[in-house]
């Protein structure tokens, strides 16, 4: 096993290892049962970035919650590359739920009925939330069953080898797409490769939108 880096090769052996260790990908829709790895996805800035991640976990035969906001200061799902995105990540056999900004919680037909505060503060984390299920609350959280890469950084160690041991009852593990798709060994770094390949779409978008580029 190569060492932990945050990027699309590592990802894969961390899906393999939750193979190798019998793990079944599942979904927030029942409480999770012995073996349950549910593979929780917040989208904060790329949605290019999102669909990467997706293409290649349908490769490998794996399905995943994205959580999509409806307030995103980076992306708008309103627009045709949003709608796109949308349809892809359900034609890819990947679930759809919301990354609401507290303390709008706005649930619309595009989305299953399950909510992933961004950046939740303690207060309302956990709390129910009306005609929705919070993936913070008791029944899909606990301490032990929980892995986040936020801001490139395992605060217990990246979980490939305990995966691949089975040591998790079941797990929910939270990653950030933009982090393994743009690469960098710090999160500047990674962020300046996720603006490159913004600018290069950018420059695609202005085109389109028939922008005197001569
Ligand atoms: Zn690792
Ligand atoms: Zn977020």
């Amino acid at each position: 096993m190569s060492s932990c880096r945050f990027d699309l090769a590592h990802y894969r052996e961390l899906l393999d290892a939750a193979k190798a260790g019998g793990y079944t990908f599942a979904f927030f829709d029942h409480d999770p049962r012995p073996g349950d790895l549910l593979l929780r996805h917040d989208v904060d800035l790329s949605l290019a970035g999102a669909l990467t991640l997706a293409e290649l976990e349908a490769e490998e035969g794996v399905a995943a919650t994205y959580f999509l906001m409806t307030g995103s200061v980076f992306y708008n799902l309103a627009a045709a590359p949003g709608e796109s995105a949308m349809g892809r990540l359900r034609e890819l056999g990947h679930r759809v739920g919301l990354h609401a900004v507290w303390p709008r919680a706005e649930l619309d037909d595009r989305f299953d009925a399950v909510v992933a505060w961004h950046n939740p503060d303690p207060p309302y984390m956990s709390e129910p939330i009306d005609g929705a299920d919070n993936v913070m609350s008791p029944r899909f959280f606990n301490r032990e069953r929980y892995r986040s890469d936020s801001n490139q950084s395992w605060r217990s160690g990246c979980p490939h080898e305990a995966l691949a041991r089975g040591d998790f009852e079941w797990l929910q593990l939270l990653t950030h797409p933009e982090i393994w798709v743009y690469e960098g060994e710090t999160m500047r770094k990674t962020m300046t490769s996720m603006l490159a390949a913004e600018r290069e779409l950018r420059w695609h978008q202005l085109g389109e939108d028939r922008i005197d580029l001569s």
